[in-house]
Parts: C-alpha cells; sequence; structure tokens
C-alpha cells in the first residue's frame, strides 16, 4: 500500500464488532483510531459474558491486545461519544477521518411497558450483568435482590442472571418467567449446566402438569418436552448452594406489585395460550390473571441502541440505508442514513449490535464487524485521502484535552492490567480482580508511571 491510499478510520467501540472492523481494516494497511466509551476494550466480550468464562475471555482478550499492539492501530478508551460527552458524532465527521463505524453496541434498555416498573427491587438484566461483570458506574452500586427472584426472559441472559443468583447470591428461589412454553425456550442447553443442579424437578414436574392442555392445543406432547428439557440437565456444575430454579411458563408480566415502601412483593400475571402461526407458536393473552409473589424482578427481555448517540434512530434501532443501490446492494444495511434529510451520513457505518441489537454470540459481532469492513473498503476504493493519522490523532488529543477528557492509550492499559493482576486484596469480585469504577483505575495508571 502506499500513502496514498492509507485511509484513517475511525472506529466507535471496542467490542468484538469493532475489534473486526479494526483488525481487517489495519490488515489492509489503513491507519485505525479506536475510541472506546470504557476504559478496557472488549465490550460485553469484558463485561457481559460471564466472569468465571476465563478461558473465553481469555483467548478474545490475548487477540484484542495483538491487535491493538500493531503501529497502525490507536486505541483511545474512556471517550465517550454523545450529546454533551468528550466528542460528538458531528465533532468525528469534522475530524479528517475518510470513514467512521459505530459499533457501540446496544447499550439502551428496552422499556419494559409494566405498570409499577419504577419500584424498588425491578432491575434490567444488562445492569445486574454490568454489576458482576464489575463495569465502572455498576460494580459498586447495590443490587438488593431478597429471597425469591423473577428473571422475565427464557434465553442465555436469563441463565446467566440465576447463575448469579444461585451461586454467588445465594437466594433462595428463582423462577424464569416465560411467556410461551418450553418448547420455545431460547437458551443454549450448555449454558444450562451452570444451573441445573438446582432445579426444582418437583415443582418443573406441576408446571408442566398446569400448561399441557394448553400444549396439547398446538400438537405439543407435554410428557415428551419435559423429558427434552430435564434432559439437557447434565454435565451439570457443582451445588454450591440450596437455591431452588423453576419455571413459570405461559406467563405475561403485568403489573409490578409494591409494598407500602414501593418495594416489588409480586407480579400480577396473565395466564397465556399457545397458538400456531404458520411455522411459529405465539402467545395470546386469556385475560385470566393472578399473583406471583416475589421480592425482585430482573427484566432480561433483550436491549435497544442508545438514543442519545446523536446518531439517527427509529424503533431502538439506528437507521440504515433503505435504498439499495451500487455495486453491493448489502452495503446499504451497513450505512447510517438520516430520514430527516433522506440521505446517507456520508462516510458513516455501523456494525454488530449498533446495527443489529442483541442479535447473536461474539461470533456473530465479530462476523459483523468482518462484513462492515469489507464494505468500508469497498467505499474506501473510490475515495482519495483526507488526512494523516498523525493530523487527525493531533487534533484528537487537542480536542480531548481543551474538554478536559481523560483518554486512556494502550500504555495505560497495559499499568492497569499488571496493577489488576498484582492486586492481593480483598474483593468479592467473581473470576478475577477488576477495578470497579474509572477513578480507582485512572488512578492507578497514573500512579504508576515509570
Ligand atoms: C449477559 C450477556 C452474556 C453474554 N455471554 C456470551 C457468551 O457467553 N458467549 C458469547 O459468545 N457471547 C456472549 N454474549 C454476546 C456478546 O457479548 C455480544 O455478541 C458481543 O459482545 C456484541 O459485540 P459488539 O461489539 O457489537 O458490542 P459490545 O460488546 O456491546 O461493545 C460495544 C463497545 O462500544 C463501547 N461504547 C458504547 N457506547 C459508546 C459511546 N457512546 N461512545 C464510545 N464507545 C461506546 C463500549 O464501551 C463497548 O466497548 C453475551 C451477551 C450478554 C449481554
Amino acid at each position: 500500500m502506499t500513502a496514498t491510499n492509507v485511509h484513517v478510520i475511525i472506529v466507535v467501540g471496542a467490542g468484538p464488532a469493532g475489534m473486526a472492523v479494526a483488525g481487517t481494516l489495519a490488515k489492509a494497511g489503513h491507519e485505525v483510531i479506536i475510541l472506546n466509551r470504557d476504559i478496557k476494550f472488549g465490550g460485553l466480550a469484558e463485561y457481559g459474558i460471564f466472569p468465571s468464562k476465563l478461558k473465553l475471555r481469555g483467548g478474545l482478550r490475548k487477540q484484542y491486545w495483538d491487535l491493538l499492539e500493531q503501529p497502525n492501530v490507536h486505541y483511545l478508551g474512556n471517550v465517550t461519544i454523545g450529546v454533551g460527552k468528550d466528542l460528538t458524532v458531528e465533532d468525528l465527521q469534522g475530524l479528517g477521518a475518510s470513514a467512521v463505524v459505530f459499533t457501540i453496541g446496544a447499550q439502551g434498555t428496552k422499556a419494559i411497558g409494566v405498570e409499577g416498573d419504577s419500584a424498588k427491587g425491578v432491575y434490567h438484566a444488562k445492569d445486574v450483568v454490568y454489576h458482576f461483570n464489575r463495569l465502572p458506574g455498576f460494580g459498586d452500586r447495590p443490587f438488593d435482590m431478597g429471597k425469591h427472584v423473577a428473571v422475565i426472559g427464557a434465553g442465555d441472559v436469563m441463565v446467566d442472571i440465576a447463575h448469579w443468583l444461585i451461586r454467588y447470591k445465594k437466594v433462595e428461589r428463582v423462577s424464569a418467567i416465560v411467556r410461551r412454553g418450553p418448547v420455545e425456550r431460547k437458551y443454549n442447553p450448555k449454558e444450562i449446566r451452570a444451573v441445573c443442579n438446582n432445579m426444582d424437578l418437583e415443582g418443573i414436574q406441576k408446571e408442566f402438569d398446569r400448561i399441557k392442555d394448553r400444549m396439547a392445543a398446538v400438537g405439543q406432547k407435554a410428557d415428551e418436552v419435559f423429558k427434552g428439557l430435564t434432559g439437557e440437565f447434565t454435565k451439570c456444575e457443582p451445588k454450591v448452594s440450596e437455591t431452588k430454579m423453576s419455571f413459570q411458563f405461559l406467563a405475561s408480566p403485568k403489573r409490578i406489585l409494591v409494598d407500602s415502601n414501593n418495594r416489588v412483593r409480586g407480579l400480577e400475571m396473565e395466564d397465556n395460550r399457545l397458538v400456531s402461526k404458520g411455522e411459529d407458536t405465539i402467545a395470546i393473552g386469556l385475560k385470566q390473571y393472578y399473583e406471583f409473589p416475589c421480592d425482585a424482578v430482573v427484566f432480561a427481555v433483550g436491549d435497544k441502541v442508545d438514543e442519545s448517540v446523536g446518531l439517527p434512530h427509529k424503533g431502538g434501532l439506528f437507521v440504515t440505508n433503505p435504498s439499495k443501490t451500487g455495486n453491493d446492494p448489502d452495503d446499504a444495511l451497513f450505512q447510517v442514513y438520516d430520514e430527516a434529510t433522506g440521505k446517507v451520513l456520508e462516510g458513516v457505518f455501523l456494525a454488530g449490535w449498533a446495527r443489529k441489537a442483541s442479535e447473536g454470540l461474539v461470533g456473530v459481532a465479530k462476523r459483523d464487524g468482518d462484513w462492515c469492513a469489507e464494505v468500508v473498503g469497498r467505499y474506501l476504493a473510490t475515495k482519495s485521502v483526507c488526512n494523516q493519522a498523525k493530523v487527525v490523532l493531533d487534533t484528537l488529543h487537542n480536542i480531548l484535552k481543551s474538554r478536559k477528557s481523560q483518554p486512556v492509550d494502550v500504555k495505560g492499559l497495559r499499568r492497569l492490567q499488571m496493577a489488576e493482576e498484582a492486586y492481593t486484596g480483598q474483593s468479592d469480585y467473581i473470576g478475577e480482580f477488576k477495578y470497579a469504577n474509572n477513578w480507582d483505575m485512572i488512578r492507578v495508571i497514573e500512579t504508576s508511571k515509570a
């Protein structure tokens, strides 16, 4: 590659999608600047994946370190893009880079739409996950779960929350509240191993008896499904608490019931029936309601994008180009589009959970990043080079300095990593020690300077 076709690309977000975009474009010889809200890179690979999955996290971390050590990759953590934040979208567009790729994940939480959801003891799953993964802002916030926790959802995130409640909080009971039936459960059978030793088999059998007629109405045989579901309870992790876990199927929470202190005391639940619709099976409310006692409620029902970033958004997603034109029409799916002007935001792209909120595991986000990098590569081939990396980086540093931001570069990250590995004090962390707030991290980085 010659200096005339080396472009500068800004990647916002250092999760699996951002690292994939950065990796591919850096390999192609371009200069890549990564800006990340968190001091540490990794996104949900660092702050979402269950903290005891050390092998998975360690493997990803190693790959990401290798990328950040490349001379044409420039990392700045602790830099948030958004209105009133370190930098705005317009600031980025004005830096003179050839393209800006947003891979900022889905940081918003879906409106729950259940009356009383501001009560004490109601939580969003992502906040809980961020808490036990020690994301700054969440790591040292209290989460009072009581004895019986209702987790709304039937996916892997529900299982991760149950895992934490069973193994670390050791609550008395965890109930997974599932809108449809057991056949429609979404979690990966491997994930259930973390909690299957705590399953209340008698309670689950009773629940199947309660709903078997409604399953039969859509051709599902409760006995067989019970065998299938409980047959997945193999290779269970050793039992460390007396917590009992069960399922409440065909149940839609309608209202949070509270005590005189506005603290959760239960859920008003609507019973559902199942109906076949094409290939799918849907739940329809029966307008029959009952009280379900519990002390805390965690909603694990997916995420939406952060609408305060300053990118065009609609229905919980950033807006992409609806018109499929050009040599590769699918390129439009990665281009940010402003419906108000009817134009794409020139040179601004999306990838990963920022493009498709809550979709898939790390591998899916990485693949999306790889595809996006191909789209950006095609775009760059049509453009002349805007600026050199040094010019863009100098301008960026000057703006951040004038705003009193405290960006953390790779050298700072290395010092932080060494300090965390050397930590010997007491803490309630899971897996490995992490500082739980930015202030402590910056202090450690500053004081360990050579
Ligand atoms: C609870 C949970 C458990 C999971 N467990 C697994 C698992 O076991 N195995 C697996 O393979 N996958 C798992 N996943 C899925 C996996 O984590 C995601 O697929 C993947 O992390 C999505 O990658 P991403 O890069 O699109 O977004 P993210 O990982 O969310 O990364 C977004 C990045 O953008 C940065 N950012 C956000 N907002 C801004 C901003 N305004 N300005 C600047 N930077 C910003 C963040 O700091 C972050 O680094 C899990 C997900 C969750 C929620």
